[in-house]
């Protein structure tokens, strides 16, 4: 059962689960403005793949999609997952991530209770989170899996505390939880308000390309399919209890990732009257709080499970761009939902 399935990270899952594992999957999603069913096309007509909506902080629904499909783990990935967002308006934040999880992992371990012996050994709870639980860097370091949570926006605050409920799980009622925290994910079906898509969309249509503050900010970039990849294994091989990173090795300041899209999209598209497309870029206010530096050491999961990312920046970009020239009706009405206004300037509290 994956939960946020039609999400942008949770459709990689399903996608690699379906069609390079050959596994049965259960999609469970609210289908809230970030989801996309048409991310899942490749696999929907398969009958090793099934669509439940449904809320992850609704305990009934939870419990009628466990008892019906009686899946052998849970892959937690439905989340509120926009900082700027979060600024803006936490409430969902709260609902979904802390609230949601804490409603996941009271089913679930009803659920694994039940289970006969040989399925609740070799049952998982695999909680999928964030390295901005960690904080900030300065210029030196890595975030590691010891690293004490200092989590600083309104979203790595929320995705810190459920991380918190899925160990106390774990420690207190032995549910057999796995956690793992990753860096920035980009690449295929990345919905159009994340810096990425959003300078592709907008750098194709000759739109101003908005870099927060100094552009300097510093993020580590996965490939979503690499990511998707590390999970499985994850759920595959860890042992309960474990705690992994997930990172891309491709620490790159976001002016450098913007000015690398526009020579990509300068390359493969057409041209623009105005001149090449880094003109287009303009520095904007700063996101409140917006933390410098993210950077994740994966040694640990290179050494326990043999996993490193296959896809360096260069190549990973490269295709996400020709992905999003080639792939107009998959964005197009994701586009017209959200056609990239800023958000998360208000910094204001949330009315109760
Ligand atoms: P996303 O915003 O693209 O998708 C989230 C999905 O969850 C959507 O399909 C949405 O409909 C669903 N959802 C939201 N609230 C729900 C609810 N209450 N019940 C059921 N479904 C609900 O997110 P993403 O980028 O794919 O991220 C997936 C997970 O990975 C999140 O937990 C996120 O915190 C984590 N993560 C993401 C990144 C990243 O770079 N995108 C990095 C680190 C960690």
């Amino acid at each position: 059962m994956v939960t946020g399935g039609a999400g942008f990270i949770g459709s990689a899952v399903c996608r690699h689960l379906v069609q390079a594992l050959g596994c049965s999957v259960i999609n469970f999603d609210k289908l809230t403005y970030a989801a996309c069913l048409a991310s899942l096309a490749e696999i929907d007509g398969s009958n090793r793949y099934a669509f439940v909506q449904g809320d992850v902080a609704d305990r009934q629904a939870v419990r009628a999609a466990l008892e019906l499909h009686q899946p052998d783990a849970v892959m937690h990935l439905a989340a509120e997952s926009h900082v700027d967002r979060s600024i803006d308006s936490a409430e969902p934040f709260i609902q979904t991530n802390i609230v949601g999880t804490w409603t996941m992992l009271e089913e679930a371990t009803r659920y694994w209770r039940a289970l006969p012996q040989d399925r609740s050994d070799s049952f998982r709870f695999l909680h999928i989170s964030t390295d901005e639980v960690f904080g900030s860097l300065g210029a030196d370091g890595l975030f590691t899996e010891d690293t004490p949570y200092a989590p600083r926006s309104p979203y790595s605050a929320s995705k810190a505390s459920a991380d918190h409920l899925v160990s106390a799980w774990g420690h207190t009622h032995g549910l057999p939880v796995l956690i793992s925290n990753c860096s920035n994910n980009y690449g295929p079906y990345h919905f159009p308000e994340k810096l990425i898509p959003l300078v592709i969309l907008n750098a194709l249509e000759g739109k101003a390309l908005p870099v927060y503050g100094d552009g300097g900010h510093i993020r580590d970039w996965l490939y979503v399919e690499d990511h998707a990849e590390a999970l499985c294994l994850i759920l595959d091989k860890a042992q309960p209890g474990r705690t992994y990173n997930i990172g891309g090795r491709s620490e790159r300041t976001n002016l450098d990732v913007v000015q690398r899209i526009c020579d990509l999209v300068d390359a493969a598209a057409p041209a623009l009257p105005s001149g090449p497309r880094r003109d287009l870029i303009t520095f904007t206010p700063d996101r409140p709080g917006h933390d410098r530096r993210y950077g994740v050491d994966c040694s640990l999961i290179q050494k326990d499970l043999g996993w490193s990312p296959h896809t360096d920046f260069e190549t990973g970009l490269k295709q996400t761009v020709d992905w999003y020239l080639a792939r107009r009706d998959w964005w197009q009405p994701l586009r017209d939902r959200y056609a990239g206004q800023r958000l998360g300037l208000t910094a204001a509290i949330t009315p109760s």
